[in-house]
């Protein structure tokens, strides 16, 4: 294995290959933690560059290390700080190896076996000072969970937002990476690319061929870039504008007050519908995929605003068995 220079001048001393480091430790790729592993340094060098510029200033955390190959291309960019989030502990001899390698390199260097979905950012990073990077090449199994909790934290400004410069750089199978980053009147465009765009501006990357990784998954691997806005679009809290934005898109193909009508009770849907939509200046005509953000948000505003007047109408839910109806 090639040592590297770093930006600082420093250089990661020789280390075993990944592949070598998969072999000597037995590391089989375990199916329900969504292990796949990339072993080519040109791709995790261009992973992580899409994240942008990272400095000896920076603290990037990266979920799901497995066996260190982003690892390995994150810490040649030189951040102060290196968190790392692994469930699986199996990987505790790589991990220390890359640890020991790297500590002539002056970076503090942190490794937590855990759950990213239930990590406390707040216990673990409490001093804001500097700048995140949050970077993974995540398990299939939690990647859209992970970026709905994240969108939340973003909207809350907790976590790892409390800096509204926190960039998240994920990678997602092809298609839901082509879903978060889906224009208005794309074929993909669901709940999850108006949800992701309210909050931030998604950029994709690159596609990431499935035979580049061992195993090789069934699907092409999107890296995607998610940049937090400087003005959220929105003030409205994340549960309200997701329930919204779920109830629009759970109808795809019929028009667009079909799927918001299900928020409503039946006894007065249509007459109220109607008056919600003349007031957020929006046709209820129009299919879900052709709405802007802004327009999906004067919907939420709307039946925020229905509710001061009708608070028990937050309660409704048209799946309860009491409520079943043709629609
Ligand atoms: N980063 C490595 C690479 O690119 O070769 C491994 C990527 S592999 C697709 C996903 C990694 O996430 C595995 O190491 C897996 O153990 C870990 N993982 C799975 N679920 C996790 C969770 N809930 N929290 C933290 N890590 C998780």
């Amino acid at each position: 294995a090639s040592a590297r220079v770093l930006q600082s001048g420093m250089r990661l001393p020789p280390m075993p290959t990944i592949r070598e480091l998969v072999k000597l430790y037995r590391l089989q790729a375990r199916k329900q933690l969504s292990q796949n592993f990339l072993m080519d340094e040109r791709l995790t060098d261009k992973i992580v560059k899409s994240a942008g510029r990272i400095d000896s200033r920076d603290l990037v955390l990266e979920v799901g290390p497995g066996p260190g190959g982003i690892t390995r291309s994150i810490l040649r960019r030189h951040p102060q700080r290196l968190l790392l989030v692994e469930k699986d502990p199996r990987f505790g001899e790589t991990l220390q190896l890359l640890k020991e390698c790297a500590s002539p390199l002056n970076i503090q260097f942190d490794i937590h076996y855990d759950d990213i979905l239930r990590f406390n950012m707040e216990q673990h990073i409490p001093d804001t000072s500097q700048r995140i990077h949050l970077i993974g090449n995540l398990p299939f199994a939690i990647s859209t969970r992970l970026l709905i909790n994240w969108l939340e934290d973003l909207a809350g400004r907790r976590g790892a937002f409390r800096r509204i410069d926190t960039c998240m750089t994920l990678t997602f199978q092809q298609e839901v990476a082509e879903r978060i980053c889906a224009p208005v009147g794309g074929e993909q465009r669901c709940r999850l690319s108006v949800m992701s765009q309210v909050w931030t501006e998604p950029v994709m990357k690159f596609t990431i061929p499935g035979k580049a990784f061992v195993p090789k998954p069934q699907v092409d691997v999107g890296v995607v870039k998610l940049i937090p806005l400087k003005r959220p679009k929105t003030q409205l809290p994340f549960p309200l504008v997701e329930r919204v934005v779920r109830h629009i898109f759970s109808m795809r193909q019929k028009y667009c007050r079909r799927g918001f009508g299900t928020l409503l009770p039946p006894e007065d849907r249509e007459e109220v519908a109607q008056k919600l939509f003349q007031r957020a200046e929006v046709q209820d005509t129009m299919r879900p995929f052709e709405l802007t953000v802004e327009q999906c948000l004067r919907l939420a505003e709307v039946y925020s605003e229905h509710l001061v007047t009708r608070p028990e109408v937050a309660a409704y839910d048209y799946r309860a068995p009491k409520n079943v109806e043709v629609l």
